[in-house]
């Protein structure tokens, strides 16, 4: 298919504007294998502009200074137009990443209730006064950074970009976004939106262009004050370290390998159906995905068979079909790794019980399709149970007890999130405690919630988004003593 419309622009003090070099790239439909659309893509003298045009917000304009109830009625009034452009973002949405439709519109309603919830964020944030020894009143100021810059991946592009947004505006901060190369039109029309809410000039700009360029020119630049990271560890390892150079502070979320332990006393109706959905939704391209199963040996039998039936069930198909729960994963070259990984673990003993491979569908023929798989036959120290796939693949781990199945469950380098079904609240208790891990759910399969601190430790990262923590990553807390001497 030719592509003929005009390149989606990139967002720099306050107009959408070509990058100075006029470069753009053609970004690929990876459920049909179809150009979809050209974007300009950003290179070091654009992220300069950007930057520049968020310092002077901060600097000159009247952003970090306005009372935050009026700083929260704009992020209102960008939550509103999310709202009421939801179908055609998801649209917008499921063209570059290959996602269901349905989830692409949940996602869209999550970045609106994101935006919602810093917009209310924004008058709750406070110092505290504080009865120091010397004579006087001594109290705290949360204060603003200034710039920040914030990065994001490709697997939630705009859910994840309004996680960085919202709680950073909601403070006074303003803002360049960089999306993923993959995906970046949701969050080039965030950063229109943002123009249509009257935010100020320079308030949001958005950045879309190569992580190793564009994106390093944001890490790096001196007027940057904090940088925010949703990605790969090893990207996240990299910034970090650059970071370093401009004492730049930085908060990551980053890679995962999540457990869900199924305990024999589960309710195995509830628990199946949620073990599915937390691997495979998104096509287990998500960091919290629950992809290492352990399940108790005296029902490992029965659940595999019901989890290898539940995978078989699930709908994989072209995105914009209602119906579809699995959709194309998010490149061609991405799903060649994700097969990689299966032959890998076929090579280290493991079994496919089902899935792996594309649909026999010819309709799906060209898009980068991936049958779910669940592995049977599995060891802790398999590549498989260790390393992120980032893909269709869980793992199912028999274990005889809690305390065998805590330590394999902490023997992985990330931790991030973490599952337990199980009727005995003591030993879910105990669990949940010992496991190391930023998040855990018990007898449920969501890891994520707007109101509460989300994050990992280990490789995966560190720093809590969402909720009200969300925003201890985007001020400095200054101290102030006025002698009563
Ligand atoms: P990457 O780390 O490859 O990319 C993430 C973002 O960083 C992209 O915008 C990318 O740009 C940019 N980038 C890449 N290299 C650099 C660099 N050297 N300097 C600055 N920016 C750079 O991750 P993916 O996009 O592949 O996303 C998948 C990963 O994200 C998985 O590991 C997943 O676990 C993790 N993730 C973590 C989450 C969490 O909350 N913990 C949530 C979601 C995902 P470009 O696209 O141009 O390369």
């Amino acid at each position: 298919m030719a592509v003929t419309q005009q390149a989606y622009q990139l967002v720099i003090d306050g107009r959408q504007v070509s990058s100075a070099s006029g470069q753009t790239a053609v970004l690929t439909n990876p459920a049909t294998g179809e150009a979809a659309a050209v974007v300009s893509v950003a290179g070091e003298e654009d992220v300069d502009r950007a930057v520049h045009s968020a310092r002077s917000a901060f600097e000159e304009g009247v952003w970090p200074r306005m009372p935050a109830s009026e700083r929260g009625r704009a992020l209102m009034r960008i939550a509103g137009l999310l709202r009421d452009r939801a179908e055609s973002l998801a649209r917008l949405e499921v063209l570059s990443s290959g996602k269901p439709i349905k989830d692409a519109r949940a996602e869209v309603l999550a970045a609106a209730e994101c935006f919602e919830y810093y917009a209310g964020a924004a008058t709750k944030w406070f110092g505290e006064t504080i009865p120091v020894t010397d004579r006087g009143l001594d109290f705290t100021l949360r204060e603003p950074i200034g710039v920040v810059g914030l990065i994001v991946p490709w697997n939630f592009p705009l859910m994840i970009a309004s996680w960085k947004v919202a709680p950073a505006l909601a403070v006074g901060n303003t803002a360049v976004l960089k999306p993923a190369s993959a995906t970046p039109l949701t969050a080039l029309a965030l950063g229109a939106i943002a123009l249509e809410a009257d935010l100020p000039a320079g308030v949001v700009n958005v950045i879309a262009g190569p992580g190793a360029t564009a994106g390093m020119a944001l890490v790096r630049h001196p007027h940057v004050g904090k940088i925010a990271f949703t990605g790969e560890t090893k990207t996240g390892i990299e910034i970090m370290k650059a970071a370093a150079d401009t004492m730049t502070r930085v908060s990551l979320e980053l890679g995962g390998k999540s457990p869900n332990v199924i305990f024999a006393d589960a309710d195995l109706s509830r628990a199946i159906p949620a073990a599915v959905s937390a691997v495979f939704s998104n096509a287990g391209q998500d960091c919290c995905a629950r992809s290492r199963v352990y399940i108790e040996r005296s029902i490992y039998d029965r659940a595999v068979a019901a989890l290898v039936g539940e995978t078989e069930r699930l709908r994989t198909g072209d995105p914009l079909e209602e119906d579809t729960q699995i959709g194309s994963l998010i490149s061609f070259s991405h799903r060649d790794r994700v097969r990689g990984y299966i032959q890998v673990g076929i090579q280290e003993g493991a079994s496919v019980l089902c899935g792996g491979a594309p649909p026999k569908d010819p309709a799906l023929a060209r898009g980068a399709y991936l049958l779910p798989a669940v592995l049977g036959s599995v060891q802790n120290a398999m590549r498989v149970v260790q390393e992120e796939i980032f893909g269709p693949v869980a793992c199912a781990i028999p274990f005889s007890d809690e305390a065998e199945v805590l330590r394999m469950v902490n023997d992985s380098p990330y931790g991030l999130s973490a599952s337990i079904w199980t009727r005995d609240i003591s030993r879910a208790l105990r669990m949940a405690q010992a496991i190391k891990s930023g998040v855990v759910s018990i007898n449920s399969n969501h890891s994520v919630h707007q109101e509460a601190p989300f994050g990992g430790v280990k490789m995966s990262g560190f720093g809590r988004e969402l909720g009200m923590h969300a925003l201890e990553l985007y001020t400095d807390v200054k101290n102030v003593f006025i002698s009563g001497a």
